[in-house]
């Protein structure tokens, strides 16, 4: 068959190594089904189909409609049902399934095979009308819902309604002829909204969910979701049709999710969640509050209702068993979906869990460490990115809290920020620059780009594995569920708990790892960097051939920067160290001065500040190199823009405001950053890089005298294209230091080098390094140069560039390897024709992206230099590349 892939029943079609074409879901199925494990039958339609049905103005081909009737006799002959057979009703889930897991994202329909007449056998063969009534029901509600795309609120309110009536509280009182009742209303509901009756053809049932499952591939959420995990557009979905087994026929069924180790903190403990008597999608909406799997569980959280070890400790037993067996054989931590049907255990899913970087790191280190994969392999299993999560700060436990509630600690680290109660508010109130916290009863997938915007998450309803749970681990944000003490009035917009009141705009404090719920803002302290995570970073330092070092130019980032373990400092940008409000008035006098003797005084203001900087630097940073970058914006950067800033500024620089404003106006350019900028002011105005590498030497000769150890000052010139501009400047650097050597009678090693930022000098770069004794790739201008992008205004049209595929990625974050890598790799080349080892490294904001790195590998660059925060991921990174 083409499209078709049979499991279950001694069948397997495909396998783990299948999931391009399966789909995560499909490919485990059948993997599960040939490792002997209890799948219950099933076929997947490949993400194949899913392409073609697009290409085809969604159609579906008679080849596949063969196909899927074999699928369909496949699933027959192993349970000994028919599919719409009024006496032996086979019944089937349709479910999605894409090549990564997009949790919640996509369509499933349950019961499908249910009609007017099959719903009378399934009654008889399960013994139970109760059971097949609801059955129905639901049916009629997911279809009418995901199929159908109908108002799902009309039926919701029948089922209130339904209760109401009868006096019901919870839907386990409803009786069979209640929910008889009820399918009777839903099926007029159906036919009232679609203008057609509920269809009863299991077949046209089929097809209508396969359709709405590939449907869903291109529905609004799933695209965003996709445009926040980098999912490419043509990998389509899969379809899985799977025979049906209830957890929800009576006390001995029950339905769960797991995991085989903490998602959460890591822990090598059964995790996870089930309900008795209740069917899969009951434990993952979070509508019932589940129960915990194993008992150490449930006393640790000190919870009632018995664990699954101790309700059905036969089955549990054979469930743990299942685990172990997953775990080895796919060797990774899974996340399981199972079913017990009157005491006989089903796996619907298996597939690698989703975990906090926390829990990531200590699995792969405690994996490493248990001999289930090796290093390398512990190192490649840790996204680097989701470090991010690790090294910022958690709250402080000495500070004082007052805790509102508490709910279930669902995805860890801190946030404060303003309370909202819906998602698109928490994203106009990020825009602006607010920090927000998403407060909801429970979330569904429509509230995905706000829970990207809020900086934590809240809710009240929904366990572990809830939506919310799940999205915001996978997100990094901080999210406390499930905290049932919190009713919400998304009218009046405020939450309450018992007599309290929280309103829109009030702040919040998270705390994900423990639940807290608290009042205002909570201070907090830096994160713990021992443990698992030196032990990771460990082995990632012993395979790594990348130097990592830091952007960094205040005492403070280059002593976080080696905390974090950086080498050295990759970029000072020295005019960062002039915005300093005490020192702009020298800076301003000195862009004022209309000769070089009134910029000279100015600048004998900034020298000893300027050395006092670099002294406080080279002092954290004794005996790793420093790449000193001399002065690179436009002047104007640092004039007054606003009116009442002009009369301020005449006064402190003693000139009169109109003056100030003409010079000002001559100052003033259309396109600063391609201006008077970089290497060019030093061209025009030398003093300038000059009484900077003064500064530069007197520091480093005072911190080598002092600690004994002398730092390596690498000087670099910014936005050289030619050759003699970095001639020129390097006669500058070069007689400063001279006059400073002789002047205190020592020396020290330093490197005069250049920053390669223009296509000119990547080009040319063979010449360059014949007077640069080091390049290190400045990306972000080489990025907006080569692709005539400005760097300031990409932003409003990037998005639709990278949504239509121009580039994959926004390029100022991820560097643009076809293009501008091409420019990297052939300056590299050129340069070390010129001067063999040539130190080679990268300060743009691409040194910290994991992609970018992996290229700066392949290049042979000597060091990625990132900012201090970034450091341990391009460590990690790094050696990623280096396997
Ligand atoms: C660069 O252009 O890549 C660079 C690091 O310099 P800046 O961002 O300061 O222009
Ligand atoms: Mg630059």
């Amino acid at each position: 068959m083409t499209y078709v892939y049979r499991f279950g029943g001694g069948v397997s079609d495909g396998g783990k190594g299948d999931k391009n074409l399966l789909g995560g879901k499909g490919a485990n199925l059948a993997e599960m089904a040939s490792i002997g494990l209890p799948v219950p039958p099933g076929f997947t339609i490949s993400t194949a189909m899913c392409t073609r049905y697009y290409e085809d103005g969604e159609q579906f081909p008679q080849e596949l409609r063969d196909e899927v009737a074999d699928g369909i006799a496949h699933i027959e002959a192993v349970t000994e049902k028919r599919f719409g057979d009024p006496e032996n009703p086979l019944l089937v889930s349709v479910r999605s399934g894409a090549r990564v897991s997009m949790p919640g994202m996509m369509d499933t329909v349950l019961n499908l095979g249910l009609n007017d007449e099959t719903v009378e056998g399934l009654a008889k063969k399960a013994g139970d009308e109760r059971f097949a009534w609801d059955s129905y029901r639901r049916f009629i509600q997911m279809y009418a819902d995901v199929v159908l795309e109908l108002d799902h609120g009309a039926f919701e309110e029948a089922l209130e309604i339904a209760k109401e009536d009868n006096g019901f509280t919870l839907d386990t009182e409803m009786s069979a002829e209640d929910w008889k009742t009820l399918v009777t209303t839903y099926k007029r509901l159906v036919e009232e909204q679609w203008g057609k009756p509920f269809p009863q053809d299991v077949h046209d049932q089929l097809w209508g969910a396969v359709g709405a499952v590939f449907g869903s591939w291109q529905s609004e959420r799933a695209k965003v979701y996709r445009r926040l995990n980098d999912i490419p557009a043509d990998w389509g979905t899969a379809v899985n049709v799977q025979a049906m087994v209830f957890g929800n026929m009576g006390d001995t069924s029950a339905t769960g999710v797991a995991f085989t180790r903490d998602p959460s903190k890591g822990d090598r403990a059964y995790y996870g969640e089930f309900l008795i008597n209740a069917q899969g999608e009951d434990v993952v909406a979070g509508i019932r509050t589940p129960q915990y799997l194993t008992k150490a569980a449930r006393e640790e959280a000190n919870a009632k209702p018995a664990s699954m070890e101790e309700a059905m400790p036969e089955v549990y037993a054979e469930l743990a068993a299942v685990f172990d067996q997953l775990e080895t054989h796919y060797r990774d931590m899974q996340d399981i979906e199972f079913t017990v049907e009157q005491a006989k255990l089903w796996m619907l899913q298996t597939r690698s869990g989703k975990r906090t970087a926390k829990a990531a790191l200590k699995i792969a280190v405690d994996m490493a460490n248990e001999g289930l994969i090796t290093r390398e392999e512990a190192i490649a299993r840790v996204d680097p990115a989701a470090l991010d999560q690790l090294l910022h700060p958690t709250l402080d436990p000495d500070a004082k809290r007052d805790v509102l509630t508490k709910g279930l600690p669902a995805s860890p680290g801190a946030a404060s920020g303003k309370v909202v109660f819906d998602a698109d508010a928490a994203e106009r109130a990020a825009a602006a620059g607010e920090a927000v916290i998403l407060v909801r009863v429970e979330t569904s997938p429509e509230d995905i780009h706000g829970m990207h915007a809020a900086k934590g998450i809240l809710t009240a309803r929904g366990g572990m594995t809830s939506h919310a749970a799940v999205v915001a681990r996978g997100m990094g944000r901080p999210c406390v569920s499930g905290a049932g003490s919190l009713s919400i009035d998304n009218k009046a917009k405020l939450l309450r708990v018992g007599s309290r009141e929280v309103r829109e705009g009030d702040i919040l404090t998270l705390d994900g790892s423990t639940g807290e719920v608290m009042v205002g803002a909570v201070a907090t302290v830096q994160p713990e960097l021992a443990g698992d995570f030196a032990t990771l970073m460990e082995w990632a330092d012993q395979v790594r051939r990348l130097k990592v070092r830091a952007n960094a130019e205040t005492p403070l980032d280059c002593r976080t920067a080696r905390e974090f373990g950086a080498e050295g400092v990759g970029l000072c940008r020295t005019e960062h160290m002039f915005f300093d409000s005490a020192r702009i008035t020298a800076v301003r006098q000195m862009i004022l001065a209309s000769d070089e003797a009134g910029r000279r005084a100015a600048l004998a203001k900034l020298l000893p500040e300027q050395r006092a900087d670099f002294t406080a630097i080279f002092e954290v940073m004794a005996g790793l190199p420093v790449t000193v970058r001399l002065l690179d914006p436009p002047l104007h950067e640092f004039l007054p823009q606003q009116e009442a800033e002009f009369a301020e500024v005449a006064t402190a620089a003693g000139v009169d405001v109109d003056t100030l404003k003409r010079r000002a106006n001559e100052l003033h350019e259309f396109n600063p950053m391609l201006g008077h900028r970089g290497c060019r002011l030093g061209v025009t105005y030398p003093e300038i890089y000059e009484i900077q590498a003064r500064a530069i030497f007197e520091a480093a000769l005072d911190v080598a005298e002092k600690s004994g150890e002398a730092p390596i000052p690498e000087v670099m010139i910014p936005l050289v294209a030619t050759r003699r501009e970095l001639e020129l400047m390097k006669a500058v650097v070069d007689k400063a230091a001279q006059a400073v050597f002789a002047e205190r009678g020592k020396t020290v090693e330093y490197l005069v080098g250049t920053m390669i930022e223009l296509p000119r000098a990547a080009l040319k770069a063979g010449e360059i390094a014949e007077v640069g004794e080091f390049f290190s790739f400045g990306t972000n201008d080489l990025t907006q140069t080569t692709l005539g992008v400005s760097r300031d205004d990409a932003a409003r049209f990037l998005g639709v560039y990278v949504e239509k595929g121009i580039y994959a990625k926004d390029p100022f974050v991820s560097l643009d390897v076809d293009g501008v890598g091409e420019l990297v790799s052939l300056a590299a080349e050129r340069g070390r024709a010129t001067r063999p080892g040539i130190k080679l490294g990268i300060c743009g904001e691409h040194g910290g992206d994991p992609a970018s790195i992996a290229f700066c590998e392949t290049v042979g660059l000597d060091y990625v230099s990132a900012s201090p925060y970034r450091v341990p991921i391009a460590r990690l990174a790094a050696a990623q590349a280096a396997l």
